[in-house]
């Protein structure tokens, strides 16, 4: 069979594509920046959605929904939000079309009163629900979050990476306190590290971003970064200490114990679609997608071999109750047995979608009480009994998640450097990787450093043991060494 995916040595990029499209996970749509997500892919997205959307409600949250169109002039009241947005924006002008000569035109007639926006991120919608909802201490903490697509006018897409339409989760929570608000973006920003490093095996560096790379209207924006094979950075999720921002931009009050009225807190938090490229890329190889057992949709798939159709019942007859105990386990298991497929196209197939586990049986493992197991993440076959299956592959996938996270770890520490000077850095930064060097912490430094080695610092860590220094560009004072990057 010709092999269908490019070695990630040969084209990355190319390599990424051919995963995701042989796993039949998306594709592009006829609009530009906008993917199909197909049932593999979709399934993908559930099971991580499911067990996001867990663990928001064991912190306190309840989901909500509000609507896609925001108000012009909302976007508007937050000044560095809509600065930080203007450019990103869908804007709905008009409301009808109307018939014209080969087709139809917009109906000029049917310009809007005020435009709508398409939500690139809702903060300003929920904070005009939230001055209704909140008058005293007592309305108060709020915990929302809602599942919804955005829409981002995104110049340059990557299929889950950046795409202009991305579904995501975005939490935005009202406090009564500072101290309750920070405290809620760090849980959050806890959650998401939990989440990528026990359901994705996706290890991840977390930090503050620095003023440049701020979301549009935080105080302070908390994020997850993690290194993917080709040494570039992806930033995974983002969780924001607003300060009183929306508050004051929407009016927000809240009456204290004590009768005064004081501006409430907030916090807003995301992660997206992008975890789904993010996930191909940590685990995945030349041969196709490789899913963590946690998430996979599919977990164990077993393929009957035979000749003809006597063989094929015996064989079937020996895979039921295989299934049936890797089932009664609550393992997700999938008995293939499409008569119109061999199982060598079989075994390709699983093998490009990620499946953790194959079992293979055909008439002699029936007679030996055997069956053939495989990996799918570091290939291995091998032959055991039939007897205690269930056991077996439970532990097995149970190795297999943690040994992900182990190959992953591995790789982000082995590419984990710190450099002092700007000379070692630029030689450094070409062989990608994370690298921790001082920084004298302006703006001015960070776009030069950017500029001329297309690096950027992808976060400031926290509780950071690093020793005060120069800044290895201008030799200024630097508390603590930050982290650069390439990155997606
Ligand atoms: P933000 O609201 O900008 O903090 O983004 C929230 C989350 O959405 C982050 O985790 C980003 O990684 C992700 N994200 C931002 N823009 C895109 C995009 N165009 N496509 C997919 N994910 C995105």
């Amino acid at each position: 069979m010709a092999k269908r995916i490019t070695n990630r040595s040969e084209d990355y990029s190319q390599w990424y594509l051919d995963v995701i499209k042989e796993a039949q996970l998306a594709e592009h749509s006829p609009v530009r920046g906008c993917m199909v997500i197909r049932p593999t892919g979709y399934a993908l997205w559930e099971n991580m959605k499911g067990a996001l959307d867990q663990m928001f409600k064991e912190t306190g949250h309840e989901n909500a929904y509000f609507p896609l169109f925001i108000p012009k002039s909302f976007l508007s009241k937050e000044a560095q939000h809509v600065e930080g947005f203007a450019k990103e924006c869908a804007v709905i002008t008009h409301s009808r079309l109307q018939s014209a000569e080969g087709g139809v035109e917009v109906d000029p007639e049917s310009r809007l009163d005020e435009e709508l926006i398409v939500r690139p991120t809702s903060e300003t919608i929920i904070w005009d629900s939230y001055r209704n909802w909140i008058q005293s201490y007592r309305d108060l903490p709020i915990l929302i979050n809602q599942w919804a697509n955005v829409v981002r006018w995104e110049m340059r897409t990557r299929l889950f990476l950046r795409t202009m339409e991305f579904l995501w989760q975005e939490g935005h929570t009202a406090h009564a306190t500072e101290k309750e608000a920070v405290e809620e973006a760090e849980q959050m920003l806890e959650v998401y590290r939990t989440f990528a490093e026990e359901y994705m095996a996706m290890p991840v560096v977390t930090g503050l971003k620095t003023e440049s790379e701020r979301f549009a209207g935080a105080v302070d924006t908390y994020c997850i970064e993690a290194l993917m094979q080709d040494g570039k950075a992806l930033q995974a999720g983002t969780s924001h200490f607003l300060g009183q921002n929306f508050a004051k931009a929407f009016d927000v009050k809240f009456q204290d114990r004590n009768g005064e009225h004081r501006y409430v807190w907030a916090t807003s938090w995301g992660v997206s679609t992008r975890l789904i490229g993010g996930l191909i890329m940590t685990h995945s190889d030349d041969n196709g997608l490789v899913l963590p057992p946690k998430l996979a949709p599919v977990q164990v798939v077993i393929v009957p071999i035979y000749r003809d159709d006597e063989q094929r019942e015996t064989v079937l007859e020996y895979a039921r109750p295989i299934q049936e105990s890797l089932k009664e386990k609550g393992i997700t298991v999938k008995l293939d047995n499409r008569d119109n497929y061999k199982p060598g196209w079989k075994f390709a197939e699983h093998e490009a979608k990620g499946i953790p586990v194959r079992i293979a049986v055909g008439p002699r493992d029936v007679e030996n009480g055997n069956l053939e197991l495989a990996r799918r993440d570091t290939l291995e076959k091998s032959i055991i009994p039939a007897a205690g299956i269930s056991e077996h592959v439970s532990e097995l996938l149970e190795t297999i998640q943690a040994e992900l996270y182990g190959a992953a770890k591995k790789r982000m520490d082995e590419n984990t450097r710190e450099v002092d000077s700007y000379e070692e850095f630029k030689k450094e930064i070409e062989n990608g990787g994370f690298i921790y060097a001082h920084w004298d912490g302006s703006a001015e430094t960070e776009l030069r450093i950017k500029e001329e080695t297309k690096a950027t610092i992808r976060l400031i860590p926290l509780n950071s043991d690093s020793a005060e220094g120069a800044c290895m560009v201008t030799g200024k004072p630097s508390k603590q060494k930050v982290l650069f990057a390439r990155s997606y």
